[in-house]
């Protein structure tokens, strides 16, 4: 359970030493309780006093990793109901199902799309992370020749799907080692299934058939010394999943329930046969709060939206994102290229440099540091105005690779003009169009 300021205050040595960098214990325990520091930047703290605040600031919810290497998917860690109350830490992993009842072509095909199916944005590669094996023959030497197969052609994060504990031991035969996530264990076959979960260190989803069983199953596994453990509430509406999410999620958050303290896994794929309106269903669930959507197939108009979606709900809302500052070089520019400027608000910054790219002149971008404004925004708050572009520009180096001395800016701080004319003497500051779209436009008038 979260400790607030004061209760971690009275666990901190109290001799104000400054080490930690903030002048006394009492601000070291606020930044902590805050989320703001690390507790290893105090050197004094007693092994007493370490070990019940390292427990008191384990998430609410628990951290399972499923696969391993570069690959591996951490889903929980949340500490909030609502993302603007701090951020959400795990994007839930996106999975395709392969049934051992498909031939080798559709298989082969749906590994191709898992490869393929990414997608650039703002700097990010947007991408699934997981593949679900489903039995469905019941044939133990297919299901691991299945799992064989994909081990051996993605180093994806992988879900053994089925409810009978030797065709999941099959399956472990072919790929313990990536340390997939066994699903699923219910009453029937708890033991049998946290054995093996045991055994191979690999994490284990319970499937109730109503969440209480589900909670029932997963203190359980606790008292049989698992922790890696995920949550299927065993709802196939959409409203019962939907609610569950949510109660999973409070329960575990506002309750301080234990037994409820682990990321869920949902499956659209067996909530419709439609395949746009699974993609709806998966989108609610990346919303609140799954930890893994398990899709029936691929199609990139359904993927790249629900990546899309998943990027921004999973982005931090008080830290935009940024471009690092700097000259940025599009095409190929030379001494008279036109020299234009905006801010290291990622989503600008990529507008921008993408208007200029498709109007194929080579130019050089200049990219300020704003905190990861907008150029409005920015400009409003006093950080993209005169007397702080010209010592950007002045200290960015351009001055040495172009003969001429034009600088463009973009049309929403035209009021700037005057006073940047002023700051930066010998330059000609030209203002630019308000909206990216006009950028080609404007670029053909160029002249040095
Ligand atoms: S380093 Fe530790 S003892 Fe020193 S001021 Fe910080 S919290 Fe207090």
């Amino acid at each position: 359970m979260a400790l607030t300021g004061i209760e971690i205050f009275k666990l901190l040595p109290k001799t104000n030493c400054k080490e930690c960098g903030v002048p006394t214990c009492l601000a070291f325990a606020m930044n902590l309780a805050a989320g703001k520091a690390e507790l290893s930047a105090c050197p004094y703290v007693s092994e007493e006093a370490k070990e019940k605040l390292q427990e008191a600031s384990a998430p609410p919810i628990r951290v399972v990793t499923i696969g391993v290497g570069d690959k591996a998917l951490k889903v929980g860690g949340e500490t909030v109901l609502f993302r603007h109350e701090k951020r959400f830490e795990n994007p839930p992993g996106v999975a395709i199902l392969i049934k051992d009842t498909m031939d080798d072509a559709e298989v082969d095909a749906r590994l191709k799309r898992f490869k393929e199916l990414q997608y650039e944005r703002v700097g990010l590669v947007l991408s699934p992370d997981l593949i679900a094996l489903k039995d469905e023959s019941g044939d133990a030497s297919k299901y691991e020749a299945l799992a064989g197969k994909v081990a051996k052609g993605s180093d994806a994060g992988i879900i053994l799907m089925s409810e009978n504990p030797d065709i999941l031991a099959a399956g472990l035969k072919a790929c313990a080692d990536k340390k997939p996530l066994l699903y699923a264990a219910t009453k029937d076959n708890l033991d049998k299934v946290a054995a093996l979960a045991k055994e191979n260190s690999c994490p284990v989803s319970v499937k109730g058939s109503n969440l209480d069983e589900a909670a029932e199953m997963t203190e359980k596994l606790i008292e049989a010394g698992l922790q890696d453990i995920v949550i299927d509430s065993g709802a196939r509406t959409v409203k019962q999943a939907f609610q569950d999410q949510i109660i999973i999620r409070g329960a575990a958050l506002v309750k301080k329930y234990k037994p409820l303290g682990f990321p869920t896994i949902t499956i659209p794929a067996e909530m419709t046969d439609n395949p746009m309106k699974e993609a709806v269903i998966a989108s609610m669930f990346i919303a609140k709060y799954a930890g893994i959507v398990v899709l029936s197939d691929f199609q990139g108009e359904s993927l790249f939206p629900l990546l899309v979606e998943r990027m921004n709900v999973y982005t931090d809302p008080q830290r935009p994102l940024a471009t690092t500052e700097g000259i940025y070089e599009i095409g190929t520019p030379g001494e008279d290229s036109p020299v234009l400027i905006t801010t290291n608000f990622s989503l600008t910054y990529f507008l921008v440099s993408g208007e200029i790219e498709s109007s194929r002149i080579p130019s050089w971008l200049l990219v300020m540091d704003t905190e990861g404004l907008s150029v409005m925004t920015a400009w409003a708050a006093g950080k993209f105005v005169a007397d702080a572009i010209a010592p950007f520009v002045k200290k960015s180096g351009i001055e040495d690779k172009v003969k001429h001395r034009k600088l463009i800016i973009p049309g929403y701080a035209a009021a700037e003009s005057g006073g940047l004319e002023e700051e930066l003497p010998g330059w000609e500051v030209l203002v630019g169009p308000r909206e990216g779209s006009q950028i080609t436009a404007f670029l053909k008038t160029w002249s040095p």
